[in-house]
């Protein structure tokens, strides 16, 4: 069991900055994924935790000990890549027991074949392909191949387990299937679990903490609930979700008083507990928390648009509208597929005051509402971080 820590964690190549800074505790025994656009530094932060890129600053430890010289075979750590290779030649049984072959110096250093098998039935049992561990490669589904390329990591009893974008060459059903498993593998193994992903399913349903980068840094790390519920900025806001959230940039205040700012209305307590008088702000709403409105008083958040398309995904309307008044602007929401909407209608929506969000149009940053209680949100990368508390 290890606890994993990046302290200022940097790393350059040639002058391109690709890890910024990077500030980062993964608990013993916890799954903590990396999320974000390709190219933000996901894979390089995983190498320089397995020991295969060098540190160009910061520090890395492991159980308090510092690493960054750790050669990758003393770190223990079992890798899975998206283009794992297995040896075609060779069965299932030999596939696993490769990775003990190679395994780091621990205690004798031949086992005994009766103890090797052992541990290759154990550990095909536990990923459920002992009914074909004298097959080839070839003769296996994508799943169970990608399951062999899980065990021949595990097999060798890693103290950490890091995993990049391992499903990423699966088909979507059998992508969502293996998720699942690994959440049960963790559940059943609760090793200390880096899980690199730029989808943001997989991170929700694995994560302990999700870890949200951008361009070398880290926009929030937190529980996914919170990530979700309550994202640190307008990139986490919008990266998040599907659709991401509805993020308006609204005007300074105009002559109707605080909230009236053109086809967004935002009522004025929901300005002031957030701190915010008659400059300009960006309010973000999530299309699942909009809702056709009626006139029904008492909403923090009053939206006017045009509906441009309506997309019937069975379960519901996806709708995509712009505001009113700015053609260009857009507005999706996710309404019943009862609510007759149609291209070309002119709507109004509204959401209730814990479902808007609203963040500092310069710096991005979400503006936390006075009185909800416990700031929870934690940003690193410009040192920024607010104390954790109860909700
Ligand atoms: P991600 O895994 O999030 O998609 P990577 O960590 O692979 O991103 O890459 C981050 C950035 O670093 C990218 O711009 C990539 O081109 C660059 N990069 C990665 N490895 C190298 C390398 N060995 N040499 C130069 N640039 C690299
Ligand atoms: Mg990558």
């Amino acid at each position: 069991m290890t606890r994993i820590e990046l302290d200022g964690v940097e790393k350059t190549f040639g002058s391109d900055q690709v890890v910024a800074g990077v500030d980062l505790t993964m608990p013993d025994g916890e799954l903590t994924v990396l999320l974000g656009p390709s190219g933000c530094g996901k894979t390089t932060t995983l190498r320089m935790i397995a020991g295969l890129e060098q540190l160009s600053g910061g520090e890395l430890r492991f159980d308090g000990q510092r690493m960054n010289e750790a050669p990758p075979e003393r770190r223990r750590v079992g890798m899975v890549f998206q283009s794992y290779a297995l040896y075609p030649h060779m069965t299932v049984a030999a596939n696993l027991s490769f990775g003990l072959a190679s395994r780091p110096n621990r205690g004798p250093r031949r086992r005994a074949k009766a103890q090797e098998r052992a541990r290759v039935l154990e550990i095909a049992r536990l990923l459920e392909i002992d009914h074909v561990l004298d097959h080839r490669p070839r003769e296996l589904s994508g799943g169970q191949r990608q399951r062999v390329a899980l065990g021949r990591a595990l097999i060798r009893e890693p103290d950490v387990f890091l995993l990049d974008e391992p499903l990423s060459n699966l088909d979507a059903n059998l992508r969502e299937r293996m998720r699942m498993e690994l959440a049960r593998l963790h559940a059943e193994l609760p090793i200390t679990t880096v899980y690199v992903t730029h989808d943001q399913g997989e991170a929700l349903t694995l994560a302990d903490q999700l870890v949200v980068m951008h361009e070398g840094r880290i926009r929030q790390a937190a529980s996914p609930a919170l990530v979700y519920d309550r994202p640190a900025d307008t990139f986490v806001a919008g990266f998040l979700g599907s659709p991401g959230m509805n993020l308006w940039t609204v005007p300074a205040a105009g002559p109707g008083g605080a909230g009236d700012r053109g086809d967004v209305r935002l009522a004025s307590e929901l300005l002031a507990m957030h701190g915010v008088g008659t400059e300009a702000t960006t309010v973000g709403i999530r299309p699942e928390h909009l809702e056709l409105v009626r006139g029904e008083p008492g909403l923090a958040a009053r939206v006017r648009c045009q509906v441009r398309v309506v997309e019937n995904l069975g379960s519901h309307l996806l709708v995509h509208a712009a505001l009113a008044s700015e053609p260009g602007s857009a507005v999706v929401v996710k309404l019943d597929v009862g609510s007759g909407v149609r291209r070309g209608d002119r709507i109004e929506l509204g959401a209730r005051e814990d479902h808007v969000h609203l963040f500092d149009l310069e710096t991005t940053r979400r503006l936390e509402p006075a009185g909800r209680g416990g700031a929870v949100v934690v940003v690193a990368g410009d040192g920024a971080r607010e104390a954790a508390g109860a909700r």
